[in-house]
């Protein structure tokens, strides 16, 4: 007996032992899916395979109610609250661009004068106009910059904001290749050349995205033809979608356009993320490093065809398949248990107006086209105030904030306060508004609800208009008459999915708050950084082993 026992305590003592869950992980991958509702993992799941969204939802921490708490639900403002856990009236980051009414002139979020693309012809970006430090770059400072921090993505905008401002290499595409601006690098490493060389990108030209289920398999979503669906770039309104662009014989910028309305981009950007992995050999230096991904290829696909589409449907099908592939890849080269895997997204997306009045007649629901309602801000701007001769009242609509033109209120001599506030009593009688506050109501605005919270967050004294507004649910701002959009404060556009999958991590599903401000503390924590991003998120502690 007595030898027996010697024996199994011999053989488990030569077993390996577990991990301890403290160890940290060689690999952090921040998988960002751009617009992804947290309710596609429910509506489709029966369709997954079972590497991809099923591996996180049955090994992870599933935190089932995390929402965005701003107000402009957009790429960029989501991507910089993702691993800064701050919002844009902290980060900066309050819209995909703004009115800069000093300089008189849109600004885009991640544009940088002083930079230019490497590689590629146009101008260079870079986080020079976020302000608050990303998770990737403490991993950098308090590692002594042995951490590399690699952020990818179809979008620029996605990949800088992810990244941050001391990443060690951060990628995106400019049609055919893959590029990065003079902030990060003045030349592209040998691995990214490489790829760019292959002709992956342009490899796709004539291919057809055709369904990935069978027919019945897209039974509840609304019919493949609706006359409110987009045809991007050749692509047309229903299956089989030809990748051509809308010349068919030869490449043209709109291939590309088509290519990323489309699960190829994703498949190229899975690609290129696998090129990373293996060019700087993450997870494999004796530090950890950081991988961020940005699929954008989702977003474009959701904006063309609307969530309830066979489109969605699909693209979300053909996701979990790259995923899963993705995965598998990360398991052979780095070793999933050596790996954290974050999944998130940068917000979700409005139904298409015209479904919801398809199917419920004279539903509260529509599109504010933004040319006409400027018409009509015009003319009742000009009824109360004498109109100007020269000027008009309004110099910019940019991301539900409206400018004054200084010119018209010098002409007028009137006052911006008067004028704003004015505007702002007309605008709250429009029957698509929830919200509707001046500059300086924002500035003084103690919130009292969950829309005000969330516009609070949205705002920055330099950033925003002198009127402020938030659509009610169901109505989007317009420019074209199909599609969707995004960029309100409802839970269709903020519920995302947050999923850690790691040792560090107890699976399961945990239903408290959550939101993706959150996770760069998480990670922080998971991490031991002693300066964790953060502000606005908290550490998931209650998913902590
Ligand atoms: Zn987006």
């Amino acid at each position: 007996m007595r030898t027996l026992l010697t024996a199994l305590l011999v053989f488990l003592h030569l077993l390996p032992l577990p991990a301890a869950s403290t160890e940290r992980p060689s690999l952090v991958v921040v998988v960002s899916i751009d617009q992804f509702r947290q309710e596609y993992l429910t509506r489709f799941a029966a369709h997954f395979a079972d590497g991809g969204f099923r591996r996180l939802l049955s090994r992870g921490a599933v935190f089932t109610n995390a929402e965005f708490d701003h107000s402009l639900t957009m790429t960029g403002p989501g991507h910089a609250v993702i691993l800064t856990g701050t919002y844009g009236n902290v980060n900066g980051i309050t819209a995909n661009s703004w009115w800069d009414a000093a300089a008189r002139r849109e600004v885009y979020c991640v544009a940088d004068p002083a930079a230019t693309l490497v590689g590629a012809a146009g101008n260079g970006s870079s986080p020079a106009n976020l302000m608050t430090p990303t998770l990737g770059d403490e991993l950098r400072l308090a590692s002594g910059f042995r951490a590399r921090v690699v952020s990818v993505s179809n979008k620029d905008r996605a990949a800088v904001l992810m990244g941050g401002k001391l990443a060690s290499g951060v990628f995106w595409m400019a049609e055919s290749t893959f590029t990065t601006s003079t902030y990060y690098a003045t030349s592209l490493p040998g691995w990214v050349r490489e790829f760019n060389n292959s002709g992956v990108v342009n490899g796709y030209f004539g291919r057809v995205w055709d369904r990935a289920l069978p027919e019945d398999a897209y039974a509840g979503c609304d019919r493949d033809d609706a006359p409110y669906e987009g045809t991007g770039a050749g692509l047309g309104r229903a299956f089989p979608h030809p990748v051509t662009g809308e010349d068919r014989t030869r490449i043209t910028p709109s291939y590309y356009s088509a290519l990323l309305t489309s699960p190829f981009g994703s498949e190229v950007l899975a690609a290129f993320a696998r090129a990373a992995v293996r060019g700087e050999q993450l997870g494999k230096r004796g530090v950890t490093d950081v991988l961020c991904v940005g699929f954008s290829s989702n977003d474009y696909v959701g904006h063309t065809y609307g969530p309830n589409s066979h489109e969605v449907l699909d693209m979300t099908v053909c996701t979990d398949r790259i995923l899963a592939d993705f995965f598998n890849f990360l398991d052979e080269e780095v070793g999933l248990r050596n790996c954290l895997i974050v999944l998130t997204s940068d917000h979700g997306v409005a139904p298409v107006p015209e479904y919801v009045t398809a199917n419920v007649a004279g539903a509260d629901a529509g599109r504010v086209m933004v040319e006409p309602a400027k018409a009509m801000i015009e003319a009742s701007l000009s009824r109360r105030f004498g109109p100007p001769a020269r000027a008009k009242w309004i110099e910019a609509v940019s991301n539900n904030s409206i400018h004054l033109n200084p010119d018209a209120l010098r002409e007028r001599g009137v006052d911006a306060a008067v004028v704003s506030q004015a505007l702002a009593d007309t605008l709250r009688r429009w029957k698509a508004m929830a919200a509707v506050f001046t500059n300086a109501q924002m500035a003084a605005l103690s919130p009292s609800s969950t829309i005000e919270r969330r516009m609070k967050r949205s705002y920055h004294p330099l950033r925003t208009g002198d009127v402020f507004y938030a659509l009610k649910p169901y109505w989007i701002e317009g420019y074209g008459t199909t599609g969707t959009s995004h960029g309100e404060p409802h839970a269709y556009d903020a519920h995302v999915p947050v999923i850690f999958a790691g040792r560090a991590f107890r699976p399961g599903t945990y239903r408290t708050a959550a939101s993706p401000a959150d996770i760069g503390p998480t990670l922080a924590a998971v991490l031991g950084l002693v300066f964790p991003p953060g502000g606005d998120g908290r550490v998931l502690s209650e998913a902590l082993r």
